[in-house]
């Protein structure tokens, strides 16, 4: 099952199928991690070509992109499950769109956006225990800027 379509008995067995993902994914970048072909950038040229793909917005969260603007040719099957440096398997991503999304698993992926849209929405309810958790998320991000800044 690659799809994060399914429903789970209770926490316990929703925290195993989420490690289980990791695993799976360590599993499988450690098993090609020695025939990668090298990393390339594309050139200004190419990443012209990568941005026009998609009419100049992230293919991450839609939102617009500029040839000045921090961003990212993205490999779509990702390099580190052995996706190709190759123009079809570039598209362009805001840095911190792509950053997010790392090298998760396409379900992993699917699993985050489901927990994140929803977590938001418990947020805007103003859900007490979303709002102790918000906290603590905020109190991480400070803690992260500050170690970016340094
Ligand atoms: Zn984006």
């Amino acid at each position: 099952m690659t799809s994060a379509d399914i429903t789970f008995e209770g926490v316990k067995q929703f925290t195993k199928h989420i490690q289980r993902l990791r695993k799976k994914r360590r599993e499988s970048v450690m098993k090609i991690r020695d025939t990668r072909q090298p990393r390339m950038s594309p050139t200004y040229d190419k990443r012209q070509s990568i941005l026009a793909k998609t009419g100049g917005c992230c293919h991450i969260c839609g939102g617009p992109i500029t040839l000045e603007d921090k961003w990212q040719a993205d490999h779509v099957f990702a390099y580190s499950q052995g996706g190709k440096e190759s123009l079809d398997n570039y598209l362009p991503a805001h840095m911190i769109c792509n950053n997010y999304r790392w090298h998760y698993s396409p379900e992993e992926f699917q699993w985050i956006m489901k927990l994140g849209v929803w977590f938001r929405t418990q947020i805007e309810l103003e859900d007490h225990k979303a709002l102790e958790l918000t906290e603590k998320f905020m109190k991480h991000e400070v803690r992260r800027d500050a170690r970016r800044k340094k």
